[in-house]
This record gives structure tokens, C-alpha cells and sequence, in this order.
């Protein structure tokens, strides 16, 4: 089984011509809102992909959360949500006519993702496979790490968005997943710098890596052993919104609890199919394929 720890956001998405300058306001095309937050993608991902999932995290008490769980639980995932005392986390996005954006996000609740219950942490302690992002606070992040490797429980960390991290944590945790942005700037070096530098420097921390690559696909490294490219599949691309949180949720479902090589690669190639399917379709959530597309998709 796999436990997802992390955000839970609902995206309030406006069309518009022109995003709108200080002291300006426009008119809107369109609008939609869609249930996101990289902790609830992820989490909906990998019950997709067909993983026994249970997802943490904190919602306000509002319309929004009630939507959030509602998905959730359409999705199969088992949640584990916390109501507190703050908005549900939102994401007001403008989006112009050349798919420019502008984005405010409010945590809200998603901050008081604080103190890990000991029901949380036995659950924690019982999963094959831990999920975390960077969108919780990182004690949070710290202390279920810290609970899933005194129980053997992997620990995959997708340590995005990119921002303050602290480096040696690396050694926490047992697969690190990034983009290539994300992997730069953890490794302290410039965008741009090779795949495999950036794969040299981050295992030496201890810890196997996978880096997402976009239309390339992906590099699997481990500690010691020489790294493996996955290609993408050349598909027609309608949005790429999300496609890293798919990755990630499909991988972390395939993985078993050996996390060894011939695991991660195979958990990098599932991942890259799911990975194909979503960035074919528009939007976020409903763009997330489920284990027989995936599977169908392969044997095509
Ligand atoms: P992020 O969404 O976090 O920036 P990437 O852009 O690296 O992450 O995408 C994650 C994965 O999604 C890639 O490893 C690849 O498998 C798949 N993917 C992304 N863009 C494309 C594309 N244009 N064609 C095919 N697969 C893609």
C-alpha cells in the first residue's frame, strides 16, 4: 500500500485576454475550477495506477474541502483528513490567450499540516511506500520520513516546488524524483547543467534518483550503479500540466518494497506511460489514467 502525505489545493482557473496590471480589471473568457495541490494529485494518481492508497492531509472547514474529499474518495483513495481552523488551500490562476500564466496560491490549511497523529504514524509504519512533496510544512516532512525508515516502509520524496530544502535530508529518504529544474537547484548548479552531473551529485547523498525530463523521459540512478535513461513516448501533447505528479503517483504505486534497480526501472517505465496517457488529454484530475489504460497503452 502506498500513504500520500501532502497538499490538498482547489484551482480557480480564469481565461482571460490580457492578465490584468496593477490597479486594472478585465473581464474573463471562461472559468472552471479543478481539485489539485501536488499531495491530492499524486494521491489520485497512484489509486488510479492501482495501489491500496490512504492520503494525509489538512482541509478547512468550507466547500472546497468537502469537494476535495468527495474526489478523493471517488478516486478510491482512503483519506485521512484533518479539518482545521483555515481556509482550504486555493490557487487563483490566470491563464491569457498565448497560455501565459500568473498564479497566487493560499496554503491556508495545507500550513497546519503539523504534529503527526499515532494513528497517522501507524499507518505510516504499515505502507510499502511513503510519498512527500514540499508543499507541507518540512517538519511534517522530517518526522513521517523519519517514522517510515524505522519501519522500512520506502520513502520516496518528489522534492518540488523547488525552494529552500535542506540538502542532508537527502539522506532520509530512499528515492528522490525531480525535474530537471528541481534537480539543478538541489545540486547548486546552474539549469542547463548535464542530467548526469546532476544525477553524480545528488546520489552522492545516499539516496537512488529518478529525474523527469519532459518530452525525453527519464533518468533512474542509484548509489554506485550507473544510471538508466527511460525514453519518453512521442505522443500528442495537449497539456502538460501535471504530468509530473502523475509520474509520480504511478511510480510510487509500481514500486515494491524492495525499491531495488530492476523495481525502479520498472516503476519508471510504468510511470512513463501513465505520464504519456495524461499529457494527451486536457486538464489536471481527469486526465489521470488508471492501471488497464496504462497497460493497454503498453501493449498497443
Ligand atoms: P514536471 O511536470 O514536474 O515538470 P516533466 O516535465 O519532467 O515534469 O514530466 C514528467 C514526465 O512526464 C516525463 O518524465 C515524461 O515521462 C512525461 N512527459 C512530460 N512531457 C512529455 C511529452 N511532451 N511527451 C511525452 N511524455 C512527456
Amino acid at each position: 500500500s502506498v500513504v500520500v502525505i501532502g497538499s490538498a489545493n482547489l484551482d480557480l482557473v480564469y481565461e482571460v485576454d490580457r492578465i490584468p496590471s496593477p490597479g486594472v480589471t478585465v473581464l474573463s473568457r471562461g472559468f472552471a475550477s479543478f481539485t489539485g495541490g501536488k499531495g491530492n494529485n499524486q494521491a489520485i494518481a497512484a489509486a488510479r495506477a492501482g495501489a491500496d492508497t490512504l492520503f494525509i492531509t489538512a482541509l478547512g472547514q468550507d466547500e472546497a474541502a468537502d469537494r476535495l474529499a468527495e474526489e478523493a474518495r471517488n478516486a478510491g483513495i482512503t483519506l485521512l483528513d484533518r479539518r482545521v481552523d483555515a481556509p482550504t488551500g486555493t490557487a487563483l490562476i490566470f491563464v491569457d490567450r498565448k497560455g501565459e500564466n500568473s498564479i497566487v496560491v493560499n496554503s491556508g490549511a495545507n500550513a497546519e499540516l503539523v504534529d503527526l497523529t499515532e494513528a497517522e504514524l501507524a499507518e505510516i509504519a504499515a505502507a510499502d511506500v511513503l510519498v512527500l512533496q514540499l508543499e507541507t510544512p518540512l517538519a511534517t516532512v522530517i518526522a513521517a520520513a523519519r517514522a517510515a525508515r524505522a519501519a522500512d516502509t520506502v520513502v520516496v520524496l518528489n522534492a518540488a516546488p523547488s525552494g529552500a530544502f535542506p540538502v542532508e535530508l537527502l539522506s532520509k529518504i530512499d528515492i528522490l524524483v525531480v525535474n530537471e529544474h528541481e534537480a539543478a537547484e538541489l545540486a547548486g548548479e546552474p539549469a542547463g547543467t548535464g542530467e548526469r552531473s546532476l544525477m553524480s551529485v545528488l546520489t552522492v547523498h545516499g539516496c537512488d534518483v529518478v529525474i523527469t525530463l519532459g518530452a525525453e523521459g527519464a533518468l533512474v540512478g542509484g548509489w554506485g550503479t550507473t544510471p538508466v535513461k527511460i525514453p519518453a513516448f512521442k505522443v500528442e501533447v495537449q497539456d502538460t500540466t501535471g504530468a509530473g505528479d502523475v509520474f509520480v503517483g504511478a511510480f510510487a504505486a509500481t514500486l515494491d518494497h524492495t525499491a531495488d534497480e530492476r523495481s525502479l526501472v520498472a516503476a519508471t517505465e510504468f510511470a512513463t506511460a501513465a505520464a504519456a496517457l495524461a499529457v494527451q488529454r486536457k486538464g489536471a484530475g481527469p486526465s489521470i489514467p488508471t492501471r488497464e489504460e496504462v497497460h493497454e497503452f503498453l501493449a498497443a
